[in-house]
């Protein structure tokens, strides 16, 4: 299918260069839209100025949350090359996303097309200062006037595009995490492993007590047990136990973060042993008392890497290594984000380039 390109006649002026740019707040000048309706497939993909888009009250999303989102971004190399990162994995994951929640499954290809013009229309909005990037965010709604639950028979995918600014302002700096164990996100059999927002509703609840206490995010544990490590809010969660790398393996309902993937790929390349295995809370205050609890660290498309200073478990506030970041974790941030800033050579072959 071809995208149709319709460019705005009044362009919006660019972000004050001097000033952070924040995360979420700024949008492009064009927006990418295709529809779906039953017995007609997807059609009419096309790319547009941004604007409001007009539903019925009554369309299924405002009711019972049918929809599917995405996380990708795109950078800015030092000679202005414009590169993305693996995003057929983003594809990928999006179809994996929509067949758990009954929406019709994307064509690969035309999904990240789809991405690679759109940050190509807007490509001078992909920011230039160190650390920013062009946060891609594409989505799908259920758009059915129609209050009865079921799959809706007409759907809208849209990707926009917002310039956001270095996750860490003054550089890599680590978090204090809350290990939740009164709510819980998702249970095996459930969502977790899809990118939706009703997942983000249920941990909205557990964040915001977290954040009353200090906490910058929450690591979940499993909803059957409240025992096993499951992720924290938007990342994936490692640690290094006496030299090892070690991961919750994908159950259900742990999201399969591409940044997870890309950290255990790098880190065998490093000649690190991975596990991908059940960790209950239990192994970690073991490994704690007995001093192997080296590092830990979140991983997710927004920080790459998020070293963990400081975890709270009940009564227990825990400082991991000396609380500053870890050798690994620094390792892995460097090495990551030189290959997503066209900075290094790409060993993996997961730079995709724009322009
Ligand atoms: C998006 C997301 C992640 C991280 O995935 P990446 O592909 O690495 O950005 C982890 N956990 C949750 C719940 C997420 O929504």
């Amino acid at each position: 299918m071809e995208i149709k390109i319709n460019k705005t006649t009044a362009p919006k002026a660019k972000p004050d260069a001097s000033k952070p740019l924040g995360f979420g707040h700024i949008f492009t000048d064009h927006m990418f839209v295709m529809n779906y309706e039953e017995g007609k497939g997807w059609f009419n993909p096309r790319i547009e100025p941004f604007n409001d888009i007009t539903l019925s009250p009554a369309a299924m999303v405002f009711h019972y949350g049918q929809e599917m989102f995405e996380g990708m971004k795109a950078y800015r190399g030092d000679d202005g090359s414009i590169y993305l990162f693996r995003p057929e994995m983003n594809a990928k994951r999006a179809n994996n996303s929509n067949d758990r929640l009954c929406i019709p499954k994307i064509d690969e290809d035309l999904f990240v097309e789809a991405v690679k013009t759109l940050v190509d229309v807007d490509s001078d909005w992909v920011p230039s200062q160190p650390d920013t990037s062009l946060y891609i965010r594409p989505f799908v709604i259920a758009t059915d006037p129609f209050l009865g639950v079921a799959p809706s028979k007409t759907y809208l995918f849209m990707i926009i595009l917002s310039p956001s600014g270095a996750y860490y302002a003054s550089g890599l700096s680590p978090v204090g995490i809350w290990i939740e164990d009164e709510y819980v996100r998702a249970v095996r059999g459930g969502m977790g492993f899809a990118k939706t927002g009703g997942n983000y509703t249920a941990s909205l609840a557990a964040q915001v007590k977290a954040h009353n206490d200090g906490y910058s995010q929450v690591l979940w544990l499993d909803g059957v047990e409240r025992k096993y490590i499951e992720e924290v809010g938007a990342m994936n969660i490692f640690f290094k136990i006496d030299g090892k790398v070690v991961t919750p393996m994908l159950n259900g309902s742990i999201l399969p973060g591409i940044t997870r993937n890309s950290v255990i790929e790098v880190c065998k390349s490093l000649g690190y042993e991975v596990e991908e295995r059940k960790i209950s809370v239990d192994d970690l205050v073991q490994a704690q008392k007995n001093g192997k609890l080296e590092e830990v660290f979140g991983t997710g498309t927004a920080a790459v890497i998020s070293p963990v200073g400081k975890l709270r478990y009940k009564d227990d506030v825990w400082t991991i290594g000396d609380g500053n970041i870890g050798e690994l974790s620094a390792k892995l941030y460097k090495t990551i984000t030189d290959i997503q800033w066209g900075r290094s050579e790409d060993p993996f072959g997961w730079r995709v380039k724009v322009k």
